[in-house]
């Protein structure tokens, strides 16, 4: 039978929130008078992520588990759940209770009442947040969209509904090192938005280290702009006319008599011209690397344990 909510939840290392998330999500999702399933995808926890879920599972009919063989990142753990998930509305929710789960009922009402396919929890409050994390965020965004045109609310994670027809329109996505939530708002499926505030992480670290964000952040310019890419031709192109300048300079000098003073300058110049280059081809290495990862056609996860169609795991027995 199909359900007609799934909940779609990544977690890596988890086992510090896991109760909480359950003892929480579960009276929310029971009273909403829907039939659901709870898709968890383990993505490849080191910890006591499993066990834990296998024992949930004995209690919770309508949890399943999803467990990807090595850790694969927030966005594939997501891809993944997006693939399993059956219900005929899915919500992608995080597992350490930063998305408060009584915001899906208000999902779900707008989805209804509004007839639209994608809901957005857009965080109203983020004080929770580092002030670091906030003030990133938000340059990262403006550049964002100043690179690719695209408006996207800064203030949308990826907690969301995603009507049936979104979610395998997503899934038929074969893109390599997607972000969601910049893939999503280019379907351009009819949308609505509800705010939340954002709580504090229930329990736990935050799996997101700085420089993942910063390879989220490079994903998310590289998958939707070339922008950067014409930005090397531009430095290309400045570099080529200040050179013609310094050519004439260096000729006229020679046949005036004037000595060019300096070193300085001589060295400045290759400095420079060398870091253009190099971040130029850094740029470029950036669109190659995704050209290849995606012509090696590799699927970013593999699924080791799936509680709809293998028996229980006696690795995690308790
Ligand atoms: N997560 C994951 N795989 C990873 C990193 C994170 O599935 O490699 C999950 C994590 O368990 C959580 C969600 O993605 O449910 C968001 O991560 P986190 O809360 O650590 O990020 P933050 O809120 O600090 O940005
Ligand atoms: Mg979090």
């Amino acid at each position: 039978m199909v359900p007609e909510l799934s909940v779609v939840i990544p977690m890596y290392n988890e086992e510090q929130v896991l109760p909480l998330l359950v003892q929480r999500l579960r009276p929310v999702l029971d009273g909403l008078g829907t039939s659901y399933e709870v898709v968890a995808v383990d993505d490849g926890s080191k910890d006591q992520t499993a066990v834990l879920l296998q024992r949930y599972r004995r209690e919770w009919e309508q949890l399943r588990v999803v467990r990807l063989r090595a850790n694969s990142g927030h966005q594939a753990a997501i891809s993944a759940g997006l693939v399993s998930a059956h219900g005929d509305f899915v919500v992608t929710l995080d597992a350490d209770l930063q998305d408060p789960p009584e915001t899906i009922a208000d999902m779900l009402r707008v989805a209804h009442e509004e007839g639209v396919d994608v809901v957005y929890g857009v965080r109203s409050d983020r004080s929770t947040d580092t002030f670091f994390k906030r003030e990133t965020a938000k340059a990262f965004y403006s550049v964002h969209s100043r690179l690719t045109g695209m408006e996207t609310a800064g203030n949308a994670g990826d907690f969301r509904l995603m009507s049936r027809a979104t979610v395998d329109a997503v899934n038929a996505l074969p893109e390599h090192g997607r972000v969601l939530r910049f893939v999503v708002p280019a379907l351009n499926f009819p949308s609505a938005s509800v705010p939340y505030k954002r709580e504090e992480r229930a329990a736990g670290e935050s799996k997101y280290p700085f420089m993942k964000m910063v390879m989220l952040s490079v994903d998310s310019i590289i998958g939707f702009s070339l922008k950067p890419l014409r930005l090397a031709t531009w430095f290309g192109f400045g570099g080529f006319i200040a050179s013609l300048l310094l050519i004439a300079y260096a000729v006229i000098g020679r046949f005036t008599g004037h000595a060019i003073a300096g070193w300085a300058s001589t060295v400045g110049m290759i400095a420079l011209v060398g870091g253009l280059q190099l971040l130029c081809l850094g740029i470029l290495g950036e669109y190659l690397g995704r050209m290849y990862q995606q012509l090696q056609e590799r699927p970013s996860y593999f699924i080791a344990y799936d509680s709809a169609r293998d028996r229980d795991d006696h690795r995690f027995a308790i």
